[in-house]
């Protein structure tokens, strides 16, 4: 077990539950009857569909997926700007912060 396992396990399941709903409202998007939106995505690529579910539940996907990656490459806790690490404090109120105070 990595060092940071419990917080790799806490991001990941917050991860699947943001990956669950942004599924889900493309799902109800995607209902028929809704026209303008079937013809709007047929001209969309799937990440502008996306874009369009929720800017916030988009970027926090994102932001968790970095999150975990850089447990994976021995990263996590130290800002993707500027290199500093982030404090303890900071990673507590937001697990999957990638940037220290000063740089977010
Ligand atoms: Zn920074």
């Amino acid at each position: 077990m990595g060092k940071y396992a419990v917080i790799k396990a806490t991001l990941k399941a917050k991860l699947d539950e943001l990956v669950e709903r942004a599924s889900a409202i493309e799902a109800s998007m995607g209902t028929p009857g809704n026209s303008d939106w079937e013809e709007n995505a047929i001209e969309s690529e799937d990440d502008d569909v996306l874009l369009t579910i929720g800017d916030v539940t988009t970027s926090d996907i994102a932001e968790i997926r970095l999150a975990i990656s850089r447990i994976d490459s021995g990263h996590y806790g130290q800002c993707v700007t500027c290199g500093k690490a982030i404090s303890k404090e900071r990673l507590a109120a937001l697990p999957y912060a990638t940037r220290c105070i000063d740089c977010s």
